[in-house]
């Protein structure tokens, strides 16, 4: 479904069609408006939109969807005789009528944006298969938290998330905050946290590399290197964390390096590269970036976004069982889908 949306396409819609001029920014090889305001992507949208003939309507809340049988010899029922005509309630009592509905409802991350799960609950009611819906690339807590003196530090990581099948390493930012721990490494690998608690077994394990240096590196660095034990993580780490990792490892860091026994370095080269993070809870749908779980992908065409349960009716982005980590995946998704399910319902009669 994304590839039906190339990048480079994506790029010259933006640039060309909407005149929205993009930077690339060379760290993380994202691009970015040059305004960097999000409501230039959103105005530009809305002005293609209204300029192409569409009627929006702001503070309008879809409450019921139902599909009715057309007529017999209505228009679109000669065209696509099994295509039913929907009926779109709105909160208030209004009502609108359609040949096609394209539901772009979101999941049930950030409630506070509008997406309350209603339009999960619609599609429920109309047949579709509904997968567990969870909070993803949200934030981790830790109660006690034994970092929370740490709150604001951040330093790039990689951690890893064994499985029974697999495990899922992430490299990126770690951030501590007052509640636990955030960041795109830990946001990468959240959803696996909170599965696990909601299975109510093992809590999942989580290990952090906190430098670039592995174990046997950090061997060498131990058994060679000159000076305090905080003399030789300084240049690897913020003061701080040097500090707390020293004490959560039970070493003074102000001990030669040359007096550390093996026990004590086999410690802290776990300590540095393999270090269990204490986490206990997550904070759910209130901070997900997104939701995970959805509309069960195979009641889906892939080329249309088509309801293969019910014609005429499209659905696209967050709505649908799938997600992807941090780095515009779910932007991404949301428009390939997107355009994907209005090419669809166009191409039907009665659009
Ligand atoms: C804080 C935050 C940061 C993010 N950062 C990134 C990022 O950097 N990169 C990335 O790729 N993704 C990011 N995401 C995820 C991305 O924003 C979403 O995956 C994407 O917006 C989903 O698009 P969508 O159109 O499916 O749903 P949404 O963007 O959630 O839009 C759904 C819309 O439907 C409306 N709606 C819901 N129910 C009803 C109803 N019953 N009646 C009428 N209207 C309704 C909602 O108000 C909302 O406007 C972020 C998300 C959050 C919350």
């Amino acid at each position: 479904m994304l590839l039906s949306w190339p990048l480079q396409e994506q790029r010259r819609f933006f640039e060309e069609e909407l005149c929205l001029p993009l930077a690339l920014e060379p760290e993380t090889g994202k691009l970015f408006p040059v305004s960097n305001k999000s409501r230039d992507v959103r105005d530009r949208l809305r002005d293609m939109a209204e300029r192409d003939g569409a009627e929006l309507r702001f503070d309008s809340y879809v409450t019921g969807l139902e599909a009715e049988p057309r007529p017999v010899g209505s228009a679109g029922a000669a065209a696509h005789p099994d295509q039913p005509a929907w009926r779109v309630r709105l909160q208030g009592g209004a009502e609108i009528r359609a040949a096609q509905v394209v539901i772009a409802t979101g999941g049930l991350s950030v409630p506070a944006t509008g997406s309350d799960g209603t339009g999960l609950d619609l599609v429920r009611r109309l047949g579709h298969t509904i997968h567990d819906t969870y909070p993803a690339l949200t934030p981790l807590t830790a109660e006690p938290h034994r970092y929370a003196a740490l709150a604001g530090v951040s330093l790039p990581v990689t951690m890893e998330a064994p499985g029974a099948k697999r495990k899922l390493v992430t490299s990126g930012g770690f951030l501590f905050t007052h509640k636990g721990y955030s960041g795109p490494a830990v946001l990468n690998l959240s959803h696996l946290a909170v599965l696990s608690r909601r299975a109510g077994g093992e809590p999942q394990k989580i290990y952090v590399r906190w430098t670039t240096s592995d174990a046997e590196q950090w061997d060498r660095i131990l058994l060679q290197g000159e000076g305090t034990l905080l003399g030789l993580l300084r240049p690897h780490l913020p003061a701080r964390l040097a500090e707390t990792l020293l004490e959560m490892a039970g070493i003074d860091g102000r001990t030669q390096r040359s007096r550390l026994r093996r026990e004590e370095r086999r410690r802290l080269v776990e300590t540095l590269t393999k270090h269990a993070l204490p986490w206990t809870g997550d904070e759910g749908y209130k901070r997900a970036e997104v939701t995970g779980g959805g509309v069960a992908l195979n009641e889906i065409d892939p080329r249309t976004m088509e309801s293969r349960l019910c014609p005429g009716l499209f659905l696209c982005g967050e709505i649908l069982d799938a997600f992807g980590p941090i780095g515009g995946y779910n932007f991404a998704w949301a428009w390939a889908t997107g355009r994907a399910a209005g090419l669809g319902a166009a191409s039907l009669p009665g659009s």
